[in-house]
This record gives structure tokens, sequence and C-alpha cells, in this order.
């Protein structure tokens, strides 16, 4: 025990000054993260969003209560803050000392007064443009990590850099990547015991999935944990790789892909077992056929790792999706949680990911307590409480065929995170149904830092052609947010939503929860019966979670509008969304308070003239490989069938100067400040000449739809 010294009592009544004063405005000049420690984000004051999903539990449950189901008919906008970008927004704001530190698109970052929304200070990372085409779904970025007075952040480039909290000056930039290889940063990171832990992105490149953790002060690596084996010629960095290496087979030679697992987003911690828990994306290529032919479960990919914080050691994992061919990665939120279950206390781990199932872990042992789907799912019949494998159904590996699946690739649920409600009980999730088509590809040949995902978008796209013209088109995708009792298994209540690809949650001691979506409505509902209470149309997409935090004894929400992503990018054109209702997806924070007042403004669509596309002068030949060319190089950002949802230009109705500009832009990289690269490693002229082509020939079907919607329509 400590020596009771005037020394001792005077950093007592420091630190009761600091807790006093964490939810009162900013004094000027002052550094309102400078005693922001293990200890605060473990358990923050009421009034505070310390780490991303708010505390290490990750619970994303604020104990303010100001705003409640009796009175969130009068919430409104207390003040907007413009990011002028027009890609996805998927941060949430930490706040601390009446500051809030909130990150947008190429990986920016601003610190507000978190009452009046005034700007303190602007950090661009000075991301390269050309370094979006290594990043799978859009440019975002998740948030920031506050600690001791400095604010860290991850670079969509790959780099890790420590901002001085008080006026956003670097205090140190350092590479986390083999910068050779397609490896993003998009997550934010987490600080635990003065180690700043990141992870990475690019296992659809070419990425061998790794989590580093970096001393705080000075930016040194203190330790690195591979998610897959690597070569096996070379002795395994640690026994966990040495087990790992055994659920491999070594004819693909993986280790030269990359093999994946990339640990992208969800991270949590519990300090009294200083076990810090990561998720893990699927494999690098996505087929295991193309990856570990002959089968194994390739270890690490798709799973819950438990690691040491301190040493970097493995504890336990627990695989989700052993083998993973669907890309049904891990990486989802997982919220610590504490439920009776049975009659006895459990310190549990909560993760819903892509693969349909709910899980509930014991998070000291790994130990599979329960698992049930919440998503409509044809992959597998159920989880073998035994194992804890999933009872896979036989037609779902697609080997050589096209196969349906269920949920689709994007997930039962993704990144977008959940909430849970320690006064409910419940756990909210953004859930979705879906089905996904996977299409082999008839050679697989891998491409350095190119999409390797085995799976061959112009086969996927003919399926769907072909599906729609026999008259039976894949069934529509839907969103919810539904409520689960995480101890029953089951579903408690569900709200269908506008949209398919919609925001992540909140939950409140207001009794409410709160969460967007695609429509660009964002709304309150009772935590306990699902009720919708509130709503406001922002007119921009929303995929980030809200956060709620006090300055001054008052309430506010917080959420960034935005919309984008692996599910907005590659969709097609839907009139529920807000960016195809809205014409525009020009990024904006809102922060709301009881009584706010401020009117929600309408923002100018961005829109293409409306010019007639030049001649088609190529013959069908050109157009059917400019079909297939275009589906494997530029789909995931452009859109099926070049047709954009309006995220990303859409190609068909570009402005007549972009036509005869085609080899300076897709080849010469003309425009890769603003994030289309070059892709002269991966296209011919004659490639890029077809690509011209074929979305000509799909903007001239446009053109000629809106001169005669009637004969269209037939
Ligand atoms: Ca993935």
């Amino acid at each position: 025990m400590r020596a009771f010294t005037l020394a001792a009592l005077f950093a007592a009544a420091c630190l009761s000054v600091t807790a006093a004063a964490v939810t009162a405005a900013p004094a000027q000049g002052t550094n309102p993260a400078a005693d922001v420690d293990g200890a605060r984000i473990a358990h923050p004051a009421a009034g505070e969003w310390l780490d991303n999903g708010r505390s290490y539990f990750e619970q994303r449950f604020s104990p303010l209560k100001q705003i409640n189901t009796a009175n969130v008919k009068d919430l409104g906008v207390a003040w907007e803050y413009r990011t002028y970008s027009t890609r996805a927004l998927e941060g949430s704001p930490v706040v601390v000392g009446g500051v809030m530190y909130v990150t947008a698109a190429w990986s920016k970052v601003w610190a507000l007064d978190a009452k009046t929304g005034k700007e303190i200070w602007a950090y661009d990372p000075q991301v390269p443009g050309a370094w979006g085409r290594y990043a799978c779904c859009d440019v975002p970025n998740r948030g920031v990590a506050v600690w001791k007075g400095a604010v860290y952040v991850g670079t969509l480039d790959g780099r890790l850099v420590k901002l001085d909290a008080a006026n956003g000056k670097p205090v140190w930039d350092i590479n986390t990547i083999d910068r050779k290889r397609a490896y993003t940063i998009t997550g934010a990171p987490r600080i635990v015991d003065g180690l700043v832990v990141i992870g990475n992105g690019g296992s659809e490149f070419d990425a061998r999935g790794y989590i580093s953790a970096y001393h705080a002060d000075t930016g040194k690596l203190a330790w690195r944990f591979y998610t897959v084996p690597g070569d096996p010629r070379k002795k395994p960095e640690n026994p966990a790789m040495a087990a790992a290496m055994k659920t491999w087979s070594p004819a693909s030679r993986w280790w030269k892909m990359g093999g994946g697992g990339s640990p992208w987003e969800s991270m949590s911690y519990d300090p009294a077992l200083d076990l810090l828990y990561v998720g893990t994306g699927n494999g690098a290529p996505w087929d295991r056929n193309d990856r570990s032919p002959g089968g194994g479960d390739n270890l690490y990919l798709s799973s819950i790792l438990a690691i040491h914080a301190k040493t970097g050691q493995l504890a336990w994992y627990y695989q989700t999706t052993p083998g993973d061919t669907w890309d049904f990665d891990s990486t989802s939120h997982m919220i610590l949680a504490d439920l009776t279950i049975d009659g006895r206390l459990r310190h549990v781990l909560i993760q819903a990911p892509k693969n349909g199932f709910f899980y509930v872990l014991d998070r000291a042992t790994g130990k599979l307590i329960s698992a049930k789907p919440f998503a409509v799912m044809n992959w597998a019949t159920g989880i073998d409480p035994k194992t804890g494998k999933p009872i896979e159904n036989p037609g779902a590996r697609y080997k050589d065929k096209v196969t349906v699946v269920m949920p689709q690739e994007t997930g039962g649920h993704n990144w977008q995170p959940m909430a849970f409600s320690p006064e409910t009980g419940l756990v909210y999730i953004p859930a979705m149904d879906g089905a996904a088509i996977f299409a082999p590809s008839e050679k697989f040949v891998w491409k350095p830092r190119a999409w390797n995902t085995g799976n061959d978008f112009a086969a996927v796209s003919k399926a769907v052609m072909a599906a729609i013209q026999s008259g039976k088109p894949p069934p529509p995708s839907t969103g919810y947010i539904k409520a689960w009792d995480p101890v029953a298994q089951k579903e408690v209540w569900h709200q269908q939503l506008g949209g398919n690809w919609n925001g992540g949650l909140l939950a409140t001691a207001g009794g409410l929860v709160f969460g967007g979506g695609a429509d660009g409505i964002f709304a309150a509902y009772n935590a306990k019966t699902g009720e919708k209470l509130w709503s406001i149309d922002l007119k921009t997409g929303i995929l980030a979670p809200p956060v709620s935090y006090a300055v001054d004894g008052q309430q506010y929400i917080a959420l960034l509008a935005g919309w984008g992503g692996a599910g907005g990018l590659a969709s097609l054109k839907d009139p529920t969304t807000a960016v195809v209702r809205t014409g525009t997806n020009q990024g904006r924070l809102f922060v709301f308070k009881l009584g706010g007042k401020q009117q929600v403004a309408a923002l100018q669509p961005e829109g293409n003239p409306n010019v007639e596309p030049p001649p088609q002068t190529a013959d069908a030949a050109t157009i059917a490989k400019g079909f297939d060319a275009f589906h494997r190089n530029c789909t995931v950002c452009h859109g099926f069938f070049a047709e954009s949802d309006g995220v990303l230009p859409d190609l068909r109705t570009v402005p007549p100067e972009i036509w005869s500009q085609y080899d300076n832009i897709v080849l010469g990289g003309a425009l890769a400040d603003g994030g289309m690269a070059s892709f002269k490693d991966l296209l011919k002229k004659d490639d890029v000449t077809a690509i011209r082509a074929y979305v000509l020939d799909r903007a001239h079907a446009l053109w000629d739809a809106k001169k005669h919607p009637q004969k269209a329509a037939k």
C-alpha cells in the first residue's frame, strides 16, 4: 500500500478536479486528453466517450438519460459540420473534456468544440489518392484513439500517426505495412497499457494479416502477431503460427499470395484478464480451392483471437468459419458483457459476424456458450455445441459451379457496430438478409496488389442477368435493426429499414436505441419494444454509429452521415437510398440535443451534365470483351453493369472530355489524386478500349431510355 504523503494527497485532489471537469467546455489552450489513461478508458465518466465503442468493453451504451423515451420527440439538430467529402464516413467520434475528435474519408482528423462545433484544429495526413485502389471497400476511417494528451490515427496508406491533442501537430508518423502489398488501415487504434494496437486490411488483395502494438510515447514496435502462417520453409514466428501451419495445404503456396486473415476492424479489451480481443478476416484468395487445395481450417482466418496484451502471444482462438470460402470475415464488432446464464454470472464476449450466427463465448477461455442464427442462411444448419464448429450444408462450397449463398458476402452483419444495453439485457444488431452469387474463376491467376478473390465478377454478372431475364431475379437485400436476447438466443423485436446497407447503433440509459440508414433517415426507438419514437431526414445516407456525450449538463447525440463502403459502391442504383434521392453524398457531422432547432440544409446535387454520349464505333465482340474486363477490374467501385449508385461518378453520364481521356485516366493515372489510380499494371491499351466501349454501350442504353421512357419500360 502506498504511503499517504502530501504529494499523494495533491495528486488525488488533481484527479478529482479533473473528473469533475471532464464534462465542462474546454478551456483555451488546454489539452483535454492529457489525463486519459487505461483506468479512464475502462470506466469513462457518464458524459464521456473515450474509446471507439465508448470504453474497452465496446458496449456502445451511454449511461446518460436526459434524452429519454418521453422527450425524444423534442430532439433536433444543435449544430452541423461539413467534412467536404463525398466518400463513406464510418467514424465514431471520441469525446473528452468537451472536445470531439472525429475522422472522415482519406483518414482526415478534426478536433471540434463538442458544444458548439467550432473547429479547434484539422489534420490531413495527405494519403496519396492512388492508394484508394488498394482499399476493397471505399476510403473510410472509423476513428481515433486518445491517450495522455495525444490522438492516434491509422491512415489508409498504412501509417500510424500520433498528434498532439491540443493543436493537431504530428509528434510521430510511422509506417506499419509492407508497402509493396495492398495493405490499408481503416479501423480505429486501441490503446492498452501504453501500447497503441493497430491492424490492417487487404484480404481481398494480397495481404498476410497482422496486428501490431507500438509504444505510445516513442512509436517503437513492441510486438506483432500474424494472423496466418508465412513461408513454411522458415521458422514459425511463435507456437501459434506453428500450430496454424498444419491447417493449410502448401500446394497453392499461399504465403506468396498473402493468405489473408486481415484484422481490419474490431477489438475489445478486458483489463482484469489483460486479454485483447481481435477479429480476423477472410482468406486471400476467398476461394479455399485456390488458397489451400485439399481443405483445412486455415487458422486463424475468420476467427476471434484473445491475445496477451503485454506480450502479443495468443491465449486462445475461436474460429467462426473454418476454411472460409465465402468472405465471412469475423471482424464484426465484439462486445464484452457480464450476463447471468443458467443461474451463473458469466463473463462473455459477444459477436454476430458475417456468417449469420450470434456467438456468446466465455471470454476467459474462448469456450462456446451458445450460438444461434440471427440472419437467413443456407450455408450451415447450426453449430455443433461439442466442437463449436458450424455444420456445413454440403452444397455451400462452390468448387467449380455458380452457387447462391446466404448470407451475402457483405454478411448477415458487417462492421457497423451493434450496441448492448445492460438495462434491457438486449444486443441491437444492424442486421441484413441477402444472397451472394459465387462463380469461381475458370483459371485463377494471382496478380500482385490486384483484387484476388478467385470469384469471377464477370460470371457473377452474367448469372444475375440470366436470372433477371428468366423472370427470377435474386431476392432484394433487406436491412433491419434486430433486438436480440443473448441469454435466450432469440429475437425480441425488429424494425425493417428502408435500405439494406445501414448504420451502426447506440443504446442509452434513456431507454432508447439510435440508428440511421442508407435512406438518410436517423431514428430513435424504444429499446424494450422497438417502437419508433422519433426520426429526422438528414438527406445524406448513414453508415456510421451514433455516440452520446454531455457538456455543461446538456446531453448530445453525434452522428456522421456519408454513404458508401462495400455495400454502397458495388450496389445497383437504388431509388430508396439518400444518394439517389438527393443526387449528392456530401459528408456531414450532425449533433442533436433536446430543443435543437437548426434546419437540415439540402445540398446541391453534384449531378453530371445531361449530354448525349459520343457515338459508338466498337463492334459487339469488343463490347463483350469490355463487359468481362469491366466486371473483373472496375465493378467493386463503379458498380455492376457500370451502374454506379452515385457515391462515385456514374460512368455512363460523365462529361464529354472524360470519354476522350480513357487511356490517360485508366493507364496514365490522370485522376489519381482524386482516387482513380492507374491500372497500367493490370490492363493493356486494348483492354481499356474495350472497357470504354462497354461503358459507352451502357451510356447509350441510358440515354435512349431517357429519350423514350415508355419504350424502355417495356
Ligand atoms: Ca472481406
